[in-house]
């Protein structure tokens, strides 16, 4: 598959306009010692432990480490979609979560759905996607719980089937599609809404490798249009598509590194 140079995979205007508005890197997400801890009897167990870490706009940042290091739990995080024990997470200029004040301070849950909806683009190794409804519906999802009307939504819908080359299977079921167009209706869904930050958890788990191949062009095209992608992954060719590269252990944050080869060799993917 082939990415053309005047494809604009999911290219968001305000963002560019705000990049281009930066002095240095605008912060996105803040980590002020982050610990989500389980408590499963007598055992305890931190999934996280005392991770402090700051993303900006337009990074490009993979996550590994071995099963178990706390990788799904930090995305979870992220995403809104799991609270944190202790700690202080920041999204743009909201606080998420405060959960070292003294009076415990916290989004409530249309909160945080709305954050979820509206500034966050899930993808997941499963797809996850409806398996009855089409592809047109399948990425329409998001703009109904967003609220949007009907007639912006095919526009938008339709936009996005084109970015990822699908325009020719909006009428089609996840099963009349190949795992690789799956996750590309997978991704137009993630970015439908010009979410802040787009969250991968393993997008290529389930795919052979010229298809994961397939679909790291699509994710590499998306930073380059100023989106902000975090990938969780176990390989390390496909967390070497990332320009920062973040090692998970047991719940910390064993290594953060820049990715120099891509950095200095950004078109070389
Ligand atoms: P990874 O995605 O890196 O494989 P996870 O974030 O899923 O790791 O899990 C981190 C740790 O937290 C593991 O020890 C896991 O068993 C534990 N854990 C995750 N979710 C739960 C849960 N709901 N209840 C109890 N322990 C959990
Ligand atoms: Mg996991």
């Amino acid at each position: 598959m082939e990415v053309k140079s005047e494809k604009k995979v999911g290219e968001n205007p305000e963002k560019t306009e705000e990049k281009n508005n930066m002095t240095g890197q605008n912060t996105l997400i803040k980590f002020d010692h982050i610990s989500r801890i389980y408590q499963m009897g007598a055992e305890t167990i931190r999934a996280l432990d005392d991770i402090s870490l700051t993303i900006h706009v337009n990074d490009y940042i993979s996550i590994m480490g071995p099963s178990g290091s706390g990788k799904s739990t930090l995305m979870n995080i992220i995403g809104c979609l799991d609270t944190p024990t202790s700690g202080v997470y920041q999204f743009e200029d909201e606080i998420v979560c405060d959960m070292n004040s003294e009076k415990i301070i916290k989004m409530n849950d249309n909160q945080l759905a709305s954050i979820r909806n509206k500034k966050i683009g899930f993808v997941f190794q499963t797809f996850n996607l409806l398996p009855r409804a089409t592809a047109f519906q399948n990425v329409e999802l998001p703009l109904i719980y967003a609220g949007i009307p009907r007639h912006e939504r095919r526009e938008k819908v339709l936009k996005a089937l084109k970015d990822v080359s699908l325009a020719d299977r909006s009428t089609h079921t996840p099963s009349e599609l190949s795992g690789g167009q799956r996750q590309r209706v997978a991704i137009a869904r993630a970015l439908v809404n010009s979410p802040s930050i787009i969250l991968a958890d393993e997008p290529t788990g389930n795919l052979d490798s010229e298809t994961s191949r397939e679909i790291m062009v699509f994710l590499d095209e998306l930073h380059r249009l100023n989106n902000t992608v975090i990938i969780v992954t176990h390989e390390p060719d496909i967390a070497a598509h990332a320009h920062r590269m973040i090692h998970i252990l047991d719940g910390k944050i064993d290594r953060d590194e820049i990715n120099h080869q891509k950095i200095k060799n950004p078109v070389n993917v």
